[in-house]
């Protein structure tokens, strides 16, 4: 399989290579060159599979050429083997034919362990292979950092360096990130906020003389490999409803594009989906272009749903780029005047086009805290913050009632303690057996002053499974 650039310039890569790449160089983001597509009669024989196994047949095609089947199956297994709930991806029902799909049973409670325990073993394999190592630094603001750090803490061929805002993420999840110790796992809090973090990520992939020629990789959202593992739930989850032979419509809570855009995906590549809907909290921006064509950036709010809490979504190239018949010299031109402080619409026939399939809603921090009361009032489920944004749009937005409604069920409860008191909901909120003693754990993290340079420093001081690089 080879990737292509959402701007046409890059030079086409293979899965390998897209696994180890951030951004394209022409700034753009790599897409599979043709996505593969299967029967309907396929994806029927698939009912019934262990989740590694329908994992191993989704994502098979993108794969190929880079890891031999017996290994990627090998390291299928391990990932989803950690798991704590034996069906991985379980559905509960909340209504008639409506359905939270949990995807919150991986080790740090939110759905980016589903990629991200998969990202930390394909690196280390690839890695090994090619006896390179390479150097991680991300940003976080909560879930992204502690899924990272969970999944490549047994990497031998991985230093990752993951930012944080210095008191501003919650307790749970800095304790998330802070008390996995390892030698090549490194927490630092900034004494700054999210953008001073991310800001100084973008910077060090700009100039990276600081690494000394060893590789910087990038673990958000625009990392391909990510992706296509969330591609695989939606399969998992049709699968269980009727599907293929019945539709499946699924709401998604949404921030940076990632998870909607891999069921977007799922339908390209055979799968029949009837709606989905783009569930965002008061950071609307993409419910700004599905509802009035428009695509234009605002102030950020911070919401009680912090990890969708942002002000464009990177990920939302990818879906201009079809959009735009795989143009990258119109994605490129867009993306500039975007940059420039300018935002845009698409021509009516694409945005009518892309209305087919899609739907959106904005809900706010009052209605997200309604919705958690009303589903543990009719359920006795608790949803985090996130997973009630897309039961509200969901509810708001369904087309037919005849045909199943997936929510995605993006995290835990336990992590957003905040949201589930706001809400008024009398019940103890219990963290999991393996994260039960969280509080009394000992932490490790290094505090440094909102300066590149001494971040740099640090990096290149400790990039070598803690010594200097
Ligand atoms: C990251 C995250 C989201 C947003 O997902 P995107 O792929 O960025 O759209 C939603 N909910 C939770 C709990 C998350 O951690």
């Amino acid at each position: 399989m080879r990737y292509i650039s959402t701007r046409g310039q890059a030079p086409a890569l293979n899965f390998e290579d897209v696994l180890l790449a951030g951004l394209a160089t022409d700034g753009g983001l790599y897409v599979p060159e043709n996505l593969p597509r299967f029967t309907q009669e396929e994806i029927a024989s698939w009912s019934g599979l262990p989740y590694h196994e329908l994992a191993f047949r989704v994502m098979r095609p993108f794969v190929t050429g880079s890891i031999p089947d017996a290994d990627f199956k090998k390291i299928l297994e391990e990932t989803y083997g950690v798991f704590s709930h034996s069906a991985i991806a379980p559905l509960r029902q909340l209504n008639g034919n409506e359905w939270v799909l949990e995807l919150f049973h991986g080790p740090t409670l939110a759905f980016k362990d589903f990629a991200l325990q998969l990202l930390g073993r394909l690196l280390d394999y690839v890695l090994a292979k090619r006896g390179e190592r390479v150097v991680i630094i991300g940003a976080t603001s909560g879930d992204t950092g502690s899924a990272a750090i969970e999944g490549c803490k047994h990497c031998e061929n991985v230093d990752i360096f993951i930012l944080h805002p210095h008191k501003r993420v919650s307790e749970v999840q800095r304790r998330q990130m802070t008390t996995i110790f390892g030698d090549n796992i490194h927490n630092i809090a900034i004494e700054g906020n999210f953008d001073d973090c991310q800001e100084m990520v973008k910077n060090s992939f700009a100039d990276q003389s600081f690494l000394k020629g060893t590789r910087l990789v990038a673990v958000n959202s625009i990392n391909w490999a990510r992706i296509m593992a969330q591609i695989v739930y939606y399969f998992h989850a049709a699968l269980q409803l009727g599907g293929p032979a019945r539709s499946v419509s699924f709401s998604v809570p949404t921030g940076n594009f990632g998870d909607i855009f891999a069921g977007y995906l799922a339908r390209n590549m055979g799968l029949p989906i009837n709606q989905l809907i783009v569930a965002t909290n008061r950071n609307d921006i993409l419910h700004r272009f599905m509802s009035g064509n428009q695509y234009v950036k605002e102030t950020l709010h911070a919401t009680l749903s912090p990890s969708m809490d942002i002000m464009v979504s990177s990920n939302f190239e990818r879906l201009l780029f079809d959009m735009h018949g795989r143009n990258g010299a119109a994605i490129a031109g867009l993306m500039d005047n975007f940059k420039q402080g300018g935002g845009f619409s698409v021509e009516q026939e694409r945005w009518t086009e892309t209305r087919k399939l899609f739907d959106s809603l904005a809900v706010d921090d009052a209605q997200t805290c309604e919705t958690i009361a009303e589903v543990y009032a009719q359920t006795g489920e608790l949803l985090d913050p996130h997973t009630a944004i897309g039961v509200k749009a969901a509810r708001e937005c369904r087309r037919s009632l005849d045909i199943p409604m997936v929510i995605l069920g993006t995290a835990h409860p336990v992590k957003f303690p905040e949201a589930v008191e706001k809400a008024g909901v009398g019940k103890a909120l219990e963290l999991p057996t393996h994260l039960a003693d969280l509080f009394e754990r000992e932490e490790r993290c290094t505090v440094l002053a909102n300066d590149l340079k001494a971040v740099q420093a640090f990096v290149s001081q400790h990039g070598n499974r803690g010594k200097p690089l």
